[in-house]
């Protein structure tokens, strides 16, 4: 019995009870560990799916240079998929992500360009603009743009949010996601609020974002935007992938209740995951003391794993220097 190519593991993740950071909550909270996936985040899942949709719609030919703006788990992925298939792949960051993601994508085979994080996205030097020029100038290239590429929400719809319904027998109540590109949060709310209308979807949004805000006013607010932490949720944008009426509501949580909540899963769940899950749960858990009682289930997803932010959250000095710990 074995797989083909490793990307064949992508997906059926398993569903976890969180058991302690609960304390004193009557609501079941079940955490979706997506770091089971090969490239240790959620992101495998939509990257395999837009390369797949790519070249059935003749976008991608062998050959072909894959090139895209990512915060560096979508990059993983496309590597993963790209080495399935004889693609090449160019990525922009930002220098706001940790050098662990960077390194772990040129391991895997990808070139990197380091972007400024404070400029403008239509600035010449953002890594939305870098990506887009180079897209331009490299022959038989593919930018799979994975905040406007629907093949994103797709992906979802497909397969993480049935194996949620599956995995809960259908008695998920409420699902908790943090939203970046916001195709996680879409995909599987479409699917859910398929199953069962009465499902609540609740999306994770950073101080710095403008989700929660145009969300309630409809309004795009640029005070919103200001610089944060927090990696791979929140944007300064609004992506294609963001259907706000899938979402039912947007709670914001900063950078150091994430960072503390994401030390806390680890230490006493034994989930070894990133920032944006310790987010997710602090965000899912005010809501659901809040909200929800015992016959609730809710489902809270856990994008990525903990070796990408040694350096940051799970360094003592780095969590004391940014004012995170005493
Ligand atoms: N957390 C992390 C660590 C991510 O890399 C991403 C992807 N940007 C997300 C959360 C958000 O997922 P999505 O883009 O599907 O909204």
């Amino acid at each position: 019995m074995y797989l083909n190519h490793i990307t064949e593991a992508i997906g059926n993740t398993p569903l976890v009870k969180l058991n302690k950071v609960t304390d004193g909550l009557a609501a079941t909270i079940l955490a979706k560990v997506e770091y089971f996936n090969p490239g240790n985040s959620v992101k495998d899942r939509m990257a395999i799916k837009m390369i797949e949709d790519a070249e059935q719609a003749g976008l991608l030919k062998p050959g072909g240079t894959i090139i895209e703006g990512t915060s560096g788990n979508t990059g993983m992925g496309l590597a993963l998929a790209a080495s399935a298939k004889g693609y090449k792949c160019i990525f922009t960051l930002t220098d706001k992500q940790s050098p662990e993601k960077i390194n772990i994508l040129k391991a895997v085979g990808a070139d990197v360009i380091v972007c400024p994080t404070n400029v403008a996205p239509e600035d010449p030097q953002s890594y939305y603009s870098v990506a887009k020029r180079l897209n331009q100038e490299i022959p038989n290239s593919f930018y799979p743009n994975q905040y406007d590429n629907l093949s994103n929400t797709a992906a979802h719809y497909a397969t993480t949010g049935p194996e949620i319904w599956q995995q809960t027998e259908g008695k998920v109540t409420h699902f908790a996601s943090g939203v970046g590109t916001g195709g996680t949060i879409c995909g599987i709310s479409k699917y859910l609020k398929e199953q069962n209308p009465a499902i609540k979807a609740i999306g994770l949004d950073t101080y710095g974002s403008v989700f929660k805000k145009y969300k309630e006013t409809g309004i795009f607010d640029k005070n919103e935007i200001y610089p944060y932490k927090t990696e791979g949720i929140g944007e300064d944008i609004l992506p294609k992938n963001v259907d706000f009426n899938l979402i039912d509501l947007f709670i914001k949580v900063t950078d150091k209740d994430g960072a503390l909540m994401t030390r806390r899963l680890a230490k006493e769940e034994g989930l070894f995951v990133g920032w944006s899950c310790g987010t997710a749960v602090h965000g899912a858990l005010e809501y659901a003391r809040e909200h929800l009682t015992q016959d609730d289930v809710l489902v809270v997803l856990l994008p990525d794993h903990g070796t990408r932010y040694l350096g940051k959250i799970y360094n003592d000095d780095w969590m004391r220097a940014e004012g995170y710990l005493d």
